[in-house]
């Protein structure tokens, strides 16, 4: 199976269905319920035996206009995008000088003397994609800070490892005791342009234009197919990615290369008559981007069957190739998991702990207690084209997807064959805290 998998084209036809028919699904847009109905549709063409949605509701953010330039000391025009839910600049946009800090920490050490009235620009560059988290907190916090300490708005460096003149969006988030400024972000080269006039000394001053809404409230769905089990249907593997992109690109990498590899992981086994122990469902979330609404959502949906998730694993780091399995399982568990590391060497996958994170929407079901693995994929291009126009069907490789693809394939298969149960709820839960306390 592994070795047919691996020449197996339908994961990357799947994706190149989903960028050409649909394109880029922004929460809330109409291409949103666009995306639903493919989904739907393509799981029914692609035979899997139940194919269902669960509603998930969300305010509607939109990106109506951006723009931003330097007033002085040299005009230029910047490559500037608006952060997902930021609010839009006063009428007329700020002018104002920057005032340069180098993260979000040392925004935070920053006196208010010196930010207030001023726009301030986060340089924080990311370097290697294992830095995201750290790197993306100034996306994300980084308005609410500055806001805290009078600034007028915010604009960061992109989070982004590329040197092109695109910029990466993403979400970010106010707290409820600052006041709203717009946040935006502009290309990594433009900031490196700011960078070399404010070392010349003297004032950079700059002209920020943004509008957004934010108004009204959206019911999507969270697009869910299954291949039921022969013997224990009722209890299943869960894999999925998340269906949602942000609007400037087609989510090529981020995440439809996520669903096409799980969904071509579960039509593989049931074009090849592979039928299941357990059943393999795939879950194509709703809404990830502006903050794990579909995974919370299933959550919700589904907190009183928990324990019938065998194994979690949700796809959401590009198109790979996996270059390392880890678990969360209880010890029991781990003479499988040493089984499916053996049979995965094949594909170049090496072993890792039992410490996994299932991916951002399956998160919240690690949390309540479900078994979760981690097919950690090579990310050093990810964050080339991630959150930018850039991320389109081009870049993908299908020698690397196809190889995800027979990875998740004999993930699912082995998890959902096992004999061994992967363990849940409190069981589970002790366990890790045990492991972080040895
Ligand atoms: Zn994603």
């Amino acid at each position: 199976m592994r070795e047919h998998a691996l020449s197996d084209n339908r994961s990357y036809e799947i994706l190149e269905s989903l960028t050409t028919e649909v394109g880029a699904r922004l929460a809330g847009s109409e291409a949103d319920l666009r995306a639903v109905a493919w989904a739907e549709a393509k799981m029914r063409a692609l035979g899997l035996d139940k194919v269902w949605k669960e509603p998930v509701q969300y305010p509607v953010w939109q990106r109506l206009s951006e723009q931003a330039s330097v007033i002085s000391p040299y005009p230029h025009r910047l490559q500037v995008t608006a952060l997902g839910h930021s609010v839009s600049t006063p009428a007329g946009g700020v002018q104002a000088d920057i005032v340069h800090v180098a993260s979000l920490q040392d925004l935070k050490n920053t006196d208010a003397a010196k930010v207030r009235g001023k726009i301030v620009f986060i340089d924080h560059k990311l370097k290697k994609s294992t830095d995201y988290g750290e790197v993306a907190a100034g996306r994300s916090r980084g308005a609410s800070e500055a806001a805290r300490k009078g600034a007028l708005a915010l604009v960061i460096r992109s989070v982004g490892t590329d040197s092109h003149r695109l910029p990466h969006t993403g979400v970010m988030h106010y707290d409820e005791d600052a006041p709203r400024i717009a946040a935006a972000a502009i290309s990594n080269p433009d900031a490196d342009l700011l960078v070399r006039m404010l070392k010349r000394g003297e004032p950079v001053r700059l002209d920020l234009r943004i509008q957004t809404a934010m108004e009204g409230n959206f019911t999507s769905y969270n697009v869910i197919g299954e291949l039921r089990g022969s013997e224990q249907p009722d209890d299943y593997v869960l894999i999925g990615g998340h269906l949602d992109s942000w609007d400037l690109g087609t989510g090529a990498v981020d995440d439809g290369a996520g669903c096409a590899i799980t969904l071509g992981a579960a039509e593989f086994l049931r074009r090849h008559q592979l039928r299941p122990r357990r059943s393999i469902r795939v879950v194509l979330y709703a809404n990830e981007e502006q903050g794990l609404i579909g995974g919370r959502a299933y959550h919700a949906a589904h907190r009183h069957e928990i324990s019938r998730i065998q194994a979690a694993s949700e796809a959401d780091s590009g198109q790979g190739p996996v270059k390392t399995l880890r678990s969360d399982v209880v010890p029991a568990a781990l003479v499988v998991v040493g089984q499916m590391q053996q049979v995965l060497t094949g594909l170049g996958v090496s072993a890792g702990g039992n410490q996994a994170h299932p991916g951002p929407d399956m998160g919240v079901l690690r949390e309540a207690g479900a078994a979760s693995f981690s097919l950690d994929m090579q990310a050093d291009d990810y964050f080339d084209v991630h959150h930018t126009a850039d991320d389109t069907f081009d870049k993908i490789e299908p020698v690397r997807i196809r190889q995800s693809c027979a990875a998740f394939a004999v993930f699912a298969w082995m998890a959902a064959q096992s004999p061994v149960d992967f363990g849940s709820g409190d069981e589970l839960i002790q366990g890790r805290k045990n492991r972080t306390a040895g």
